[in-house]
Order: C-alpha cells, then structure tokens, then sequence
C-alpha cells in the first residue's frame, strides 16, 4: 500500500501559481510558429534588450569567471547603488530580482499572527508573499484602477507589520504623486510608528516623465519604516539575470538580510547589473522609445473605441471584452500579451510597450480581430 505524503498546510494548499507571460518557445510549439515570427508583448521587458555595455562587460566575465561562489554582500553593486541614491551600503539589500525582495520582507515581518495591506489589483505576488507566510491579506478595493491610499491607511489592522504599495502599479500602470506617497506614509508613522512596515515597490520608477520622478531614498532617511525596493529587470533589460535591491534604514536592512540567501545574487548578475547603473544614455534611450510607443498604443486604443487606464509604466491596461477570445486569436497570429482574469481583470488585457513595429502588428491584429 501506498502512503501519500501528508498535505502541506492549508495557507500553502490556497496559494494560486504565478501565472507568468507565456515563453515564446513555448507558443511555437503549440501553433507550429517559426519562433522568429513571434513577438512578445506580455512580461514588460525591456524590448531593446540591455546596454551593449552590460554585454561587453559580461563577455569578459565569462572569459575570467572561475568556480567560486558570487561577493555575498556584492560590494561593488552595493558602492553603485549607494552612490546613485547617496545612502550608506549597510542600507541595501541585494536580491534575485526585486521579487526576492518581497518574499525577504514577508519573511521578515510577517507570520501566522499577523497580517498585510494592499490593494485590489495590485502587483500579485504581494497576494502569494502573504499567504506563504499563512498571514491575513486585507485586500482594499481599488479607486479608478489604482490605490485608494486613504482606504489603505484606514485598513491597518493591530496586526498588520506590512503595507504594499506599488508606484506605478502593475498590471494598470496607475501613479499616485510623490506627494500623496508622502502624506501616506506620514500618516501610518504618526498613527503607527515602526510597528507597520511600508514597502514601495518602485519596478516601473525609470518610465516616470522627469517631473513625476521623486528620489524615493530621501523618504527612507525620514522614515524608519520605509522599504523601497526598485529592479533592473525593467527599464534595464536585465530581467533573465535577475537583479533588483531594497533601500532601508540599517536596522531594517540587517533583519531582510536574516533571511536572506548568502548567495542570492549571481555573479553574472552582479556584474551586468554594475554596467547598467552606469550606462544611464541606454535608459534615457529606454525611456523615450516607451513613451512614444506608449502614446500610441493609448491612441491607437481610443481610435479603436477601447476604455483604457492611462499608464505611467511600459504597458498598457486595455479592456477588449472577451479577453480570452481575442488573447487566442493574437496568439494564432504569434503575439503574447498578458491576460489578467486572474487578477479580477477578465475583460482586460495588459500590453507592454515594444519596439515600433512591433505594436504596429499588434495594433494591426487587434483591429482585424475587432473587425471579424
Ligand atoms: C516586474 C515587477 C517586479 C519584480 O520584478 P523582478 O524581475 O523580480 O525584479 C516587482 N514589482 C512589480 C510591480 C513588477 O511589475
């Protein structure tokens, strides 16, 4: 007789998979597509891949590399980063993209006693970092796609160690001002003190137009409880080396590296993510190949009679109706956005920014499905 393993507890057997943006290996397979044919518009990538600076660099980084373990404190990322923010090192931490952050947070703060605060589609895995830890989720409704911050501040609960917050939020590309950050996290430390911890998940910061942009570590030097984590998968390409980092006072930054992998952080990915801080001429290039792209996907949006949430990251939140039909039929014609019923989305969907042509044939696909 057979024994199945005894089930894992019931906060693990609720968790719904992260349901990531379909490979295009894996779509050429299906439909017997030539995979060159195949554009992906679904994972917010960067689509001019990273800095011919991240590639030198990293060429020779193959040539040299030997069989030890990466820097784990990664010295020389951490001197860049500090240097970028003006903060001092022993306030960062590393991660295996900025999702690692996220887990080290909820692992950090939060157990079966307590819970956390977020909002109605807001960035998933605030959700699944939650119930891994078997903590309550309180879930604010949103307002007009984006955070109610009023709502939020309201739903701190007596157990409540962690609020997240995502700006610009993923999947609506919704922004609150750096003001209205401010007031918020006035607020929870006037009513809360240190005993609520505020993540500001900043992954789309680098597509903010200049005047929008606010140097977020002023914020951590005033408020002791602030965590912002920021990564290089999105405006630096570097989304398949995995590299994102958190700025928090010390005392914060020690109890994230409690629990942190020693070597969480490659040393492939140290090394690309050194050369991409410091070729900022690529990021302004990523910024302006974004903007104009994102303008005309919203235009070619309303020519087309669709609602759409205007958006301040690389993609666009567009509500098509029957999402499922019209995510199949682009994907019998080799285009990958995001479907996001499984957000509370199911008439939308999410697009990320590509190159030129690239959302000409998506606009082009979209009208004819639209058209039939
Ligand atoms: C993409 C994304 C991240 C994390 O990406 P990593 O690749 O793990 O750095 C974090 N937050 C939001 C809102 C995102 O969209």
């Amino acid at each position: 007789m057979s024994t199945s393993p005894s089930p894992a507890p019931a906060h693990i057997q609720a968790i719904a998979p992260y349901q990531a943006g379909k490979p295009i290996e894996e779509l050429a397979r299906e439909f017997g597509l030539d995979p060159e044919s195949i554009i992906k518009l679904a994972s917010n990538e960067n689509p001019l891949g990273c800095s011919e600076q991240v590639r030198e660099a990293l060429r020779q980084a193959v040539v040299s590399m030997q069989g030890r373990y990466p820097d784990p404190n990664g010295f020389e990322l951490k001197a860049a980063i500090a240097a970028r923010h003006g903060v001092p090192a022993d306030w960062i931490t590393l991660g295996n993209g900025s999702n690692d952050l996220l887990e080290l947070a909820s692992l950090a703060f939060l157990d079966e006693g307590t819970s956390s605060v977020y909002a109605q589609y807001a960035f998933v895995v605030y959700r699944l970092a939650t119930q891994a830890r078997g903590a309550r989720h309180l879930m604010v409704p949103a307002r007009d796609y984006g955070h109610d911050l009023d709502a939020m501040a309201e739903a701190i609960a007596e157990d409540t160690r962690l609020v997240f917050i995502a700006n610009p939020n993923n999947p609506t590309g919704t922004h609150h001002p750096a003001t209205a950050i401010e007031a918020f996290l006035e607020r929870v430390q006037a009513r809360h003190g240190g005993r609520v911890r505020v993540l500001l998940d900043e992954a789309y910061d680098d597509y903010l137009d200049p005047a929008e942009r606010f140097d977020s570590a002023q914020w951590v030097r005033r408020y002791p409880n602030l965590i912002v984590t920021r990564t290089l998968s999105k405006a630096y390409g570097l989304a398949g080396l995995r590299v994102g980092y958190a700025l928090a006072q010390a005392e914060t930054t020690d109890l994230l590296n409690r629990v942190r992998q020693p070597f969480n952080v490659n040393s492939l990915a140290q090394v690309a993510a050194c050369a991409a801080l410091a070729d900022q001429d690529f990021l302004r290039q990523t910024y302006a190949l974004n903007r104009a792209g994102r303008e005309r996907l919203s235009q070619a949006f309303g020519a087309l009679g669709l609602e759409f949430v205007p958006s301040s990251a690389n993609f666009v939140l567009v509500r098509v109706g029957d999402a499922a039909r019209i995510n199949r039929a682009l994907l019998e014609r080799g285009i990958i956005v995001r479907p996001v019923g499984g957000d509370g989305l199911p008439e939308h969907l999410r697009v990320s920014v590509g190159l030129p042509e690239e959302n000409e044939r998506f606009i082009r696909a979209l009208t004819d499905i639209l058209a039939a």
